[in-house]
């Protein structure tokens, strides 16, 4: 960040008074540019005993498979987020159910909210953002072509919720892979 949206001066980045962390200041308007995690809202879509996954038209990642989740926008709900996620990747249209995980990625400064779903009806496919939409049975799953870590991990805690026929609320920290 370079530059106030404000008034166009360039910014500082120092501590303001009473202030612990840096901020990006403006000396000429004085207003102070507080940065803040981001919430990516996204769901399990589920139709009968297979999970709809998306594989990737865009990067990061591109070609690999992933839930349907993306940034929220301003004034929108979560569960909001997460159909229009799926609408736009998937086109497909969800009854959200239960809150199923919250991922908290402090690396990255963003968190992670995942919903339980299942699809309206047996209609879906790529959206601009998607090469393919495809459902998959629990042995079919593409493990080694998930896209992210957070994707993983939210599909293994569903299916052992599943087999268990318990679903809780998961909330994880996700710590940056080893490999
Ligand atoms: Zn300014």
């Amino acid at each position: 960040m370079n530059y106030c949206s404000h008034c166009g001066a360039g910014l500082l980045l120092r501590k303001p008074d009473g202030d612990e962390r840096l901020r990006h200041v403006c000396d000429q308007c004085g207003l102070v540019h507080y940065q803040n995690p981001k919430i990516i809202a996204g769901c399990i879509p589920v139709w009968e005993n297979s999970i709809l996954l998306c594989k990737r038209a865009i990067e990061p990642r591109y070609g690999t498979w992933t839930l349907p989740a993306g940034f929220m926008e301003l004034g929108e709900t979560l569960e909001a987020a997460a159909r229009r996620e799926s609408w736009e990747e998937a086109r497909t249209h969800l009854a959200v159910e239960g809150l199923f995980a919250i991922f908290n990625v402090p690396h990255i400064s963003q968190v992670h909210v995942y919903f339980r779903a299942r699809l309206l009806d047996h209609q879906f496919g790529a959206g601009v953002e998607s090469l393919e939409t495809r459902l998959f049975r629990e042995h079919e799953i593409p493990w080694a072509d998930i896209s992210f870590q957070t994707v993983s991990h939210c599909l293994r805690l569903y299916l052992e919720d599943h087999r268990n026929r318990d679903f809780r609320l998961h909330i994880h920290d996700i710590v940056p892979d080893a490999a």
